[in-house]
């Protein structure tokens, strides 16, 4: 008994999702240049923040987001779920803006 192949294999769809990272758009600016860059980045894993160097990045020319594929965040967040050692653990200062009510909304900001 066999079980009916998907419609799209894996290989059609990494053509794919290639072909759709060669058409950038920067989310925030809307600029359609962009470069790769090695960045690092924190996510907030399992209750505590976790710090991922060297992830390959669309970076936009323009106003310089970063955009991660999804790929290299699953990736990172299998290392950080994972058995793998972290290179180094460094101390995290945290600072927070005091929030004003009224002020906190107020955009864009008065000169
Ligand atoms: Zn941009």
């Amino acid at each position: 008994m066999s079980r009916s192949s998907p419609s799209t294999s894996l290989e059609d769809w990494l053509d794919y999702s290639t072909e759709v990272s060669n058409v950038f758009r920067c989310t925030v600016c809307g600029a359609d240049g962009c470069h790769e860059e090695m960045v690092d980045e924190i996510f907030h894993l399992a209750g505590q923040y976790v710090l991922v160097d060297n992830m390959p990045a669309a970076v936009c020319n323009r106003c310089g987001d970063r955009t991660l594929s999804a790929d290299t965040v699953e990736r990172a967040r299998v290392m950080v779920h994972g058995q793998t050692e972290p290179v180094k653990s460094i101390p995290l200062i945290v600072y927070e803006l005091p929030q004003d009510g009224e002020k906190a909304i107020t955009w864009p900001p008065t000169a």
